[in-house]
């Protein structure tokens, strides 16, 4: 019912262990039709989820097996991505630092203004511009967070009026969401129709969030990641795949979380 970002920490059903010599981890197994694909076949996706694409038809121990004479491959694989991510630092939250939006990329200034009450944030000319008094980093993250859930609030919900119009099933009503941050998740989508939006995904390209809404709302007539379900994306975004390949390889660096999250 996710949108995961890392699916080895969301215990969703089709979560499955792997152990190799004195190491573990973990894949999502994804069934597709028999006469789309013969064989098993292994993926590392660049933010470290390990999916297993099989045939309807394949049994669990076939599965297992084949997932395990790869594991060694996978390993190596995930080891590489965690050297990547080494290098993501988190923000300091100083002038001259880079602050995404929309996938793009502005500048943070951090302007001191003493006779200035309220701590204000504003996109101007490419700058995102904090300005106020006694500004210190975490003064200024703060008033870009807030900066970050007011955008969110407006775009998600524009993003979703124009979505509920072109999908057959939501009718013209937009369902209840509200945002909570999440270190695993882009979305969700509760047992009673309401949607749950990471806030971190206003960083993202508005195709990248239209994928996740979109698969949200796919969600409310699918109610798992089934064929039917991924027909469906496939039929309202045809290119979700390399969208969504895109946004769990920069997860890192939207979510600034800390490595050991991997
Ligand atoms: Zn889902």
């Amino acid at each position: 019912m996710t949108t995961s970002i890392a699916a080895n920490q969301d215990k969703a059903p089709g979560e499955y262990g792997v152990r190799y010599g004195d190491r573990e981890f973990r894949y999502h197994l994804c069934h597709l039709p028999s006469q789309k694909k013969a064989s098993i076949r292994v993926h590392v996706h660049p933010n470290g989820q390990v999916q297993v694409d099989a045939p309807e038809s394949a049994g669990l121990s076939e599965i297992k097996a084949a997932v395990q004479r790869r594991a060694r491959w996978v390993l190596k694989h995930l080891d590489e991505i965690e050297e990547r991510n080494r290098y993501v630092r988190p923000p300091q939250w100083i002038s001259g630092e880079s602050i995404r939006y929309l996938g793009r990329r502005y500048v943070l200034k951090v302007i001191e203004a003493p006779e200035q009450r309220k701590t204000s944030c504003k996109l101007i000319r490419g700058q995102l511009r904090v300005q106020g008094r006694n500004l210190n980093p975490a003064r200024t993250q703060k008033a870009v967070g807030q900066w970050y859930r007011e955008r969110a609030l407006d775009v998600f919900q524009r993003r979703l009026e124009q979505m509920v119009d072109t999908l057959p099933w939501t009718t013209d009503r937009v369902p209840a969401w509200r945002m909570q941050e999440m270190q695993t998740q882009w979305g969700s989508c509760s047992p009673d129709g309401s949607l749950i939006l990471n806030p971190h995904l206003i960083k993202a390209p508005t195709r990248a969030i239209d994928y996740v809404l979109l698969h949200e709302l796919c969600h409310l007539v699918e109610h798992n990641h089934s064929p039917k379900f991924y027909g469906l994306l496939d039929r309202y975004l045809p290119e979700w795949r390399s969208v969504k390949e895109k946004l769990d390889g920069e997860a890192e660096l939207l979510l600034q979380r800390p490595k050991d999250h991997l």
